[in-house]
């Protein structure tokens, strides 16, 4: 059942509270591994479920276009101080509605359309809002690419500087959706000093692993830093953007008049949350964990013949080229949906087949740490993902079934906050 209950939902629309009831059985039930999603607490979810949803509050704090700010107000500020005091920002705004948003905001408040923009290829690891071009960001903007060595499957920083150089673009983004290995972010910070260029570090993946000290910071480094709200750091639906104090007003100014109208409240009070317990001591050990979850994975799966790019992992995800079993990503992904293992099909870098069809799969460690598996499991978790492999190329439905039963025993035994047996 989920938690809280939805008994007012089930009576007024029961065709809708059964879907949301089977979607909180289908989270407890799988080995849920896509590496931008989690679990959030009970806490955050009662949050985002008030009456919050029914205010608009157009403006920021002791500045509103509306009436009735005298609630609002103090959530707001407590999202932002929480936000400030946990990455040790000069200034954060919690009013983007999500990742990509946030990230529109930044060529907004510093770039006019056509300037160039610095960012980590798509096929690489990047983001869509990186300069792809089906993305606003490629369309109204001129991106240039960097990406990893086909030897090393990393970031080679004196080719980052040579294009730097080369391109100087008025925009360099750090960071992407698929980067297995710590960014380096100093080496950033000096490329875009040296070429006067603001540095954005987009950690929509990796803030829990920063906040719980677990990757290194870009603060005090990058220009500003957007984030997700609801990756690794495991609170709702949402993104913030931290900045230098200097970048303050036009941070601002881009995400309220410039993108959006009124901030989603009831989402800033999960945010706020979602902070306050980033900012307790067991956060720290739930970011440890995640890592060295991702690491017992990689030593596993390394073991069971599978291909990582770059070899391993040092943060929360990694990137498996599957080539070698003789499986594309897509039929691989739906075959371990079926045993109930939850992972995302991927490119990989200098993949020879198509984005909607590639070679790899992308997985990350950060729900089931939530959930609270440890490295002990993870032996389990690389053996489930070989024979599943092994079964689809074979097309063995049988095995499928006997392994998402399996998975649904061993998870039986860890709770998930949002759903009570
Ligand atoms: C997830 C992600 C985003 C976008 O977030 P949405 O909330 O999906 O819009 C932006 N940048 C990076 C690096 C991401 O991983």
């Amino acid at each position: 059942m989920h938690e809280p209950k939805i008994s007012h939902l089930a009576a007024e629309d029961p065709a809708l509270a059964d879907l949301i009831e089977s979607e909180a059985q289908r989270q407890h039930d799988k080995l849920r591994m896509i590496a931008s999603e989690n679990y959030v607490s009970s806490a955050v979810l009662e949050a985002t479920g008030t009456v919050l949803t029914n205010k608009y509050s157009e403006g920021y704090a002791g500045k509103r276009y509306y009436e009735g700010q005298q609630l609002i107000d103090p959530i707001e500020s407590l999202a932002v101080e929480r936000a400030k005091a946990v990455f040790g920002a000069e200034h954060a705004n919690v009013q983007p509605y999500s990742g990509s948003p946030a990230n529109l905001a930044i060529y907004l408040a510093f770039l006019q359309p056509g300037d160039t923009v610095m960012s980590m290829s798509l096929a690489h690891g990047g983001h869509l809002t990186h300069g792809s071009p089906v993305s606003i960001t490629g369309k109204w903007f001129r991106p240039v690419h960097y990406g990893v060595e086909p030897e090393t499957g990393r970031v080679d920083m004196s080719k980052v500087r040579e294009l730097a150089l080369a391109e100087r673009p008025k925009l360099i983004i750090a960071g992407g959706t698929a980067i297995p290995r710590t960014i380096d972010f100093p080496a950033f910070a000096e490329i875009a000093a040296e070429v006067g260029a603001i540095l954005m570090a987009d950690i929509a993946h990796i803030a829990g692993l920063i906040a719980g000290g677990a990757h290194p910071s870009p603060i005090g480094l990058a220009d500003v830093v957007t984030t997700t709200t609801h990756k690794t750091l495991r609170g709702p639906r949402g993104a913030m953007i931290m900045a230098k104090a200097e970048h303050a007003t036009v941070v601002d100014k881009a995400v309220f008049p410039g993108l959006q109208g009124g901030p989603h409240n009831h989402t800033t009070a999960g945010i706020a949350v979602a902070l306050h317990e980033a900012a307790q001591p067991s956060f720290k050990g739930y970011a440890h964990q995640i890592v060295a979850n991702a690491s017992a994975l990689a030593v596993a799966l390394n073991e069971r013949g599978f291909d990582l790019v770059s070899g391993g992992t040092d943060n929360h995800l990694i990137l498996i080229d599957l080539t070698s079993k003789g499986i594309p990503g897509k039929p691989a992904a739906k075959a371990l949906d079926a045993a109930g293992i939850e992972l995302n099909f991927n490119g990989v870098p200098f993949d020879t087949r198509r984005p909607f069809d590639p070679s790899g799969i992308r997985l990350g460690t950060a729900a089931l740490t939530t959930r609270g598996l440890t490295e002990a499991q993870m032996p389990q978790v690389a053996e489930w993902m070989d024979q599943t492999v092994t079964a689809a190329v074979k097309e063995d439905t049988a095995a499928l079934d006997r392994i998402a039963g399996e998975v649904r025993d061993l998870l039986a035994a860890y709770p998930m906050p949002g759903y009570t047996a």
